[in-house]
């Protein structure tokens, strides 16, 4: 949180609350004697997390107050622990910054465990990793590629409608069904009688308030937020560029199929060669060589390639799955993808 208030002012650094639901049970759960209420304080807990403004927020706590005026040690946690971080996971706060719909960590924990799988193990040298996040990066790159071709061609049955018209192809799959559930909360008037403006806050996509306004219209496309349009989006990496003479195209093509063919070590020493015929100046980087080591700093655990990091203290106690921090090897090398496109 730090780092990101230095590196990134101008971000809002949201929490995760299924990451501080589970600190809560760890440090939290010990006090209560039965189940039952264990379940009656979580849903207390959940109130004051979902308030939708400030007022509702401090009525909340009004109320949970005196309710566990005799549980101090789960007060004293909350109190110093959680709500000094208020504006990061309460929802008066929270939704009215744009996160789209992330209000948990595991879509970057879905993407951390999905890196480890090409990683393998922790003891990769630089040179491995580097290999293997951008096979892995090139792979997840091809797949949303092959996703976005298909949801260019798909009208989702329920969208098929005068008013969808403008967003249908246009828009991604997962914001038109949010706007379904909003344009079905007019249909069925099950929506709220007054607009927070939390949806059109968080989401970047019109409200059910919003849609009454347009009735008989279409919903304008440019109502929706970039992060959801997937008509501009061009996701093709240039193609190399026209070459004099067709025999050096052909040499250019032999050597790109043999090049498939090669063991990685040939490959490299290729890739350097070429680099160096390209721009002469650039000397020949080859992998280091491995000087051997005078064992194990002492304190060390013995034979580990584990890749999961320490556990926190819920993790400890229920032997739950790990979570993450995200590489910024992995923007990095994602960003001069989208500078390519
Ligand atoms: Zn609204």
């Amino acid at each position: 949180m730090n780092a990101i208030r230095v590196v990134f002012p101008s971000t809002v650094n949201l929490l995760c609350v299924w990451h501080i639901e589970k600190n809560i049970l760890a440090n939290c759960k010990p006090h209560f004697e039965s189940q039952e209420d264990w379940t009656t304080f979580l849903s207390t807990w959940n109130q004051v997390i979902n308030s939708e403004d400030e007022q509702a927020f401090n009525q909340a706590l009004n109320f949970v107050g005196p309710l566990y005026k005799e549980k101090e040690k789960v007060l004293c946690y909350i109190r110093n622990t959680w709500l000094p971080f208020k504006e990061r996971f309460v929802h008066a706060w929270t939704e009215n910054c744009t996160h789209f719909g992330n209000r948990v960590s595991s879509r970057a924990e879905g993407a951390h465990a999905k890196l480890k799988q090409y990683l393998q193990v922790s003891t990769g040298d630089l040179h491995q990793v580097k290999n293997k996040i951008c096979l892995a990066i090139d792979n997840e790159f091809n797949e949303i590629k092959t996703q976005l071709s298909s949801e260019r061609i798909r009208v989702p049955h329920k969208c098929d409608n005068y008013f969808f018209k403008e967003l249908i192809t246009n828009v991604s799959l997962f914001a038109l069904r949010e706007l379904l559930k909003q344009y079905e909360m007019v249909k069925y008037g099950t929506m709220r009688s007054t607009c927070t403006g939390h949806f059109m806050a968080s989401m970047g996509l019109p409200c059910a308030h919003k849609m009454i306004s347009w009735k008989g219209k279409v919903i304008p496309l440019e109502e929706i937020h970039t992060q959801w349009r997937i008509d501009g989006r061009v996701l093709v990496v240039p193609e190399v560029g026209e070459t004099n003479g067709g025999e050096f195209k052909r040499l250019v093509h032999e050597l790109e199929d043999k090049y498939q063919e090669w063991p990685l070590s040939q490959k490299e020493c290729v890739q350097g060669k070429i680099s160096q015929l390209i721009n002469p100046s650039i000397p020949l980087v080859l992998e280091p060589n491995i000087l051997p080591h005078k064992g194990r700093p002492s304190g060390s655990k013995k034979g580990t390639t584990s890749t999961r990091r320490n556990a926190s203290k819920f993790e400890i106690q229920h032997e739950s799955v790990a979570f993450v921090e995200v590489l910024v090897i992995i923007v990095e090398h994602a960003r001069a993808k989208v500078r390519q496109m």
